[in-house]
């Protein structure tokens, strides 16, 4: 392994440094694996199929399966547990002090979610223990309140419907249609029908906040003076309704800040040219929710960048500069959201963005969430 110095472009197999190993980290490393001296960085013990977290929440069974060891992931290279405290020329620094060298670095640290869409916890001990009791809490509550009306907040109504028909639940959007600027219309309209024939409240054009996060007694106030006795993540005292944030996505760039070597956009993403390089660079890439790339952030889009790169990086390495490839966003990116196990809306990246309904939505991810897919690509039995 290299530390500093200059780049080993033309050795026969150069070092490739993946630093993050969820979606788009794993198939960058599956992808070079065979041609390179790949070591892979990720601070969790387990890789975290996030795809799942939400049935995760009300199936504790089917939470365990979420958690799938690296052990299996690589033939020839490593993974290494650490978390990347710092970016250099040719080196990673870990916050243990361990330096990491590299001839091309490929950052694929995504992005996080308020909890339980993803776990703050490195270990996965305490992510099955804390999204169990959350489930519980959610078994126990008189209702259950939503804020925010994308994919997050879709899938939780639809998954806490399924499991608990009788339990109120209610999805409070700030705007006046479901999913957002990314989507067709028609996907939003369909999946609020199939929300509201599930019996789920959806409250538009109204905003809401905790008074106060930490108070477990907490109020919520909506823009239109509404007052919501409901507490974040168990149920309320008086009121018995728990509130979950279902917004939020944010880049996790912090190790990237100070010092500009690696340039960052004002919301905190990594800035790539077309090729996915890191702008200013040759040998460094970024892919997946960290990149400032204009689409919106899925693992799908990840695993895309990561074929892009991985491509890159090879023409790089035989020094072949034509056969760098450019990545483009589709105008209709796809998406799939389930609400609960048997129904949901799907939108294509083809036909101008083809919207069909409950039995290609199963069929893809409502079923199980894609987890046999993932357990399947880490080598997991
Ligand atoms: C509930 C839910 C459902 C979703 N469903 C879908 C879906 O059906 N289809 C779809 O395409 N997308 C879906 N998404 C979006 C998808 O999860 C994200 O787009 C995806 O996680 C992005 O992948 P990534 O590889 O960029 O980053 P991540 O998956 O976020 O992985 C980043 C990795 O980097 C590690 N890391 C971070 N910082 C460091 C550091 N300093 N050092 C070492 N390691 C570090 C993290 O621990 C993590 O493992 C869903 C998201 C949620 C929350």
């Amino acid at each position: 392994m290299s530390a500093g110095g200059s780049a080993r472009a033309s050795s026969p197999s150069p070092e490739i440094v993946i630093v993050g190993g969820g979606y788009g980290g794993v198939t960058a490393a599956k992808l070079l694996d065979k041609d390179f001296d790949v070591t892979l960085i990720e601070r969790k013990e387990a890789f975290f199929h996030n795809i799942g977290a939400l049935r995760g929440t009300v199936d504790e069974e089917f939470l365990r399966e979420l958690f799938i060891p690296y052990d299996n992931l690589l033939s020839r290279g490593r993974v290494v547990r650490g978390v990347v405290a710092k970016v250099a020329p040719y080196e990673v620094i870990l916050e243990s002090g361990e330096r990491i060298g590299y001839d091309y670095l490929v950052l694929a640290t995504g992005s996080s979610y308020p909890f339980p869409a993803k776990t703050p916890f490195d270990e996965t001990a305490p992510s099955i223990e804390t999204i169990s009791w959350t489930g519980r809490q959610i078994r126990e509550a008189e209702g259950v309140l939503l804020f925010g009306g994308g994919p997050v907040g879709i899938e939780l109504a639809g998954e806490i419907k399924s499991r608990y028909p009788e339990k109120g639940v209610a999805l409070v959007h700030s705007h006046s249609t479901l999913m957002g600027g990314w989507f067709k219309p028609e996907l939003g309209a369909k999946l609020l029908d199939k929300l509201q024939k599930k019996g789920v409240r959806v409250i538009f054009e109204e905003a809401v906040m905790p008074e106060d996060e930490t108070d477990p007694e907490t109020t919520f106030v909506t823009n239109k003076g509404t007052t919501i006795e409901a507490s974040l993540l168990r149920p309320h005292p008086l009121s018995g309704v728990m509130g979950f944030i279902c917004f939020g996505v944010k880049p996790n760039s912090d190790y990237l800040k100070g010092g500009g070597f690696v340039p960052l956009d004002e919301q905190s993403r990594v800035r790539v040219d077309p090729y996915l390089r890191i702008e200013g660079h040759n040998n460094l890439f970024a892919i997946g929710d960290i990149t400032n790339v204009e689409e919106p952030k899925t693992a799908y889009l990840a695993q895309k960048h990561a074929e892009i790169v991985a491509r890159n990086i090879k023409a790089l390495s035989q020094g072949n500069k034509a056969k760098l490839r450019t990545y483009r966003p589709s105008e209709n990116p796809p998406m799939v959201v389930p609400v609960g196990p048997d129904d949901g809306v799907t939108q294509f990246p083809i036909a101008g963005g083809l919207v069909v309904g409950k039995r290609t939505t199963r069929r893809l991810k409502g079923r199980d969430l894609m987890v046999e897919r993932y357990r399947k690509i880490l080598g997991a039995t």
